[in-house]
């Protein structure tokens, strides 16, 4: 099967031979180990950091935030009773074999994550098992998949200029199937589905585990694993707080970086694994080629808010509870599940137009919200409210948003841009990744990047 993985990997390598031939790339270092730059401290930055502790090949990460993890944000909301939750990135998935084996060399235990949905859909509440797609649409969609290994790459290119929306209609989804896919798939994507290429989503449905990947997460917060890698790779190696604001690369060889702080440091490699919105904020000299700057004028990322409430006691009694709503708290589930304590906290994930109408309200108008989705169909929700707390994604500073969000048309023509080396960098992150909006696909990249030097 010519996955997604095999088609970006191929143009990356057409890429690398392009530049070989045309800059010399690489053939600076004969006879010595190269000196690297990493940019950014996320998952795809320590994992090329990683990869190239173990070549014994020296680097320094340099970071803007004051911690490490970038998108992978675990918070202790409850300090006594020892609660994390995730801000960012909670679901490690069963297909994601470089999480999963790197978890397991840092000894890092993974619990199980997966969730059994609830429903509430036109006002009424279902329980799993009391609501499904019409078997029509069921046998219709598991043709659909059951048909994807077949696709040629020309029906590929075709499927990638249709929005998912668009692609559903066509295939028959309507009424109450159609809104039940929009208020599922809009959940993984972040955005609505009409903005949706309709190859990314079905590349997604297919290659994806039962619970699309929902499965897993590490023990203690997935941010444990930044942590482990930092304390292998050495904290010193390390720089927190150093914004990148202008890259210098010499034709002839070498790099040379500058930090909002003032300082500087010179290499002969960059690898670069921020988010498009941080790529474009730095000043390269010589410039960034003009494709590869439009590549990430075009390319949006999706905006979700996470609103995680703190309850006294967890009232919605299922430990696997998630629920799917047409409201506008739009998706709920059970951020503690596995850690033992009376309390508990559910997660209110809104996405789109509607994350961002959230994040602006005050914490009285999140709860007011809340509570009248929630207390219809559930007993003491208002009764053991403790406290809440917020994140919006689509005003991070440095991504302004959660993930990348691959739009018609921009899966096969905008990525391969952006992967394209430039210089004597190398870029990486999960906007670049086969298993693109997973933390699975920045380490990939960035053992990738690694690779190559
Ligand atoms: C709300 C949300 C939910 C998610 N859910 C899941 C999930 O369930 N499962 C899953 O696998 N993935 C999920 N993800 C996606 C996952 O978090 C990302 O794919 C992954 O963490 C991205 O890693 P990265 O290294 O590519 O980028 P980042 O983590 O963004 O790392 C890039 C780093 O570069 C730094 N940086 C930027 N600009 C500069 C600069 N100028 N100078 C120095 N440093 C700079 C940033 O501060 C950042 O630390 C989710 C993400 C979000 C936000």
């Amino acid at each position: 099967m010519s996955s997604r993985r095999q088609f970006i990997k191929d143009s990356s390598i057409s890429a690398a031979a392009l530049l070989l031939a045309t800059s010399g790339f690489g053939g600076i270092v004969i006879g010595k180990r190269p000196k690297v730059i990493i940019l950014g401290a996320g998952f795809a930055g320590l994992a090329a950091a990683h990869f190239l502790h173990k070549k014994k090949i020296d680097f320094i990460i340099l970071e803007a935030r004051n911690r490490i993890g970038g998108r992978v944000f675990s918070h202790t909301i409850d300090e006594k009773e020892n609660l994390i939750i995730e801000l960012g990135a909670e679901w490690v998935g069963n297909s994601h074999e470089r999480l999963i084996n790197l978890s397991n060399e840092f000894g890092l235990e993974l619990l199980n994550n997966q969730f059994e949905s609830h429903l509430i859909y036109k006002g009424e509440y279902f329980k799993p098992g009391q609501w499904d797609y019409s078997e029509g649409w069921k046998k219709k969609f598991q043709s659909i998949i059951d048909n994807y290994p077949k696709l040629s790459q020309a029906d590929k290119l075709k499927l990638d200029k249709m929005d998912w929306w668009r692609f559903l209609v066509n295939n028959g989804c309507e009424g109450r199937d159609l809104d039940l896919r929009e208020l599922l798939d809009s959940t993984d994507f972040g955005e609505t589905i009409r903005s949706v290429s309709a190859f990314a989503a079905l590349a997604e449905y297919a290659e994806s585990s039962e619970k699309n990947e929902m499965d897993l997460k590490i023990k203690g917060g997935n941010s444990m694993l930044a942590k482990r890698i930092a304390e292998k790779i050495g904290a010193d190696k390390i720089k927190l707080q150093h914004a990148v604001k202008r890259v210098v690369q010499n034709l002839k060889g070498g790099v040379t970086v500058y930090c909002e702080n003032g300082q500087q440091f010179t290499a002969d490699k960059l690898i670069c694994t921020a988010p498009t919105f941080a790529v474009k904020k730095i000043k390269w000299e010589p410039g960034l080629p003009a494709d590869q700057v439009n590549a990430m004028n075009e390319l949006q990322y999706a905006r979700i808010n996470k609103n995680p409430v703190l309850f006294e006691k967890r009232f919605w009694e299922d430990e696997s509870f998630d629920m799917v709503t047409d409201q506008s708290p739009h998706y709920f589930y059970h951020a503690t599940k596995n850690q033992s304590s009376k309390k508990g906290v559910l997660i209110s994930y809104t996405i789109g137009e509607k994350a961002a109408v959230v994040a602006n309200q005050s914490d009285d108008w999140k709860k007011e919200m809340i509570l009248q989705t929630l207390s219809p169909h559930f007993k003491n929700v208002k009764d053991n409210w403790e406290r809440q707390t917020n994140y919006y994604w689509g005003n991070d500073e440095f991504s302004r948003g959660a993930y990348a969000l691959y739009g018609k048309g921009q899966w096969f023509r905008v990525m391969p841009i952006l992967k394209r080396s430039h210089i004597h960098t190398h870029f990486a992150g999960e906007h670049l990744a086969d298993w693109q909006g997973f933390m699975e696909g920045a380490i990939n990249t960035g053992e990738e990047a690694a690779e190559k030097i």
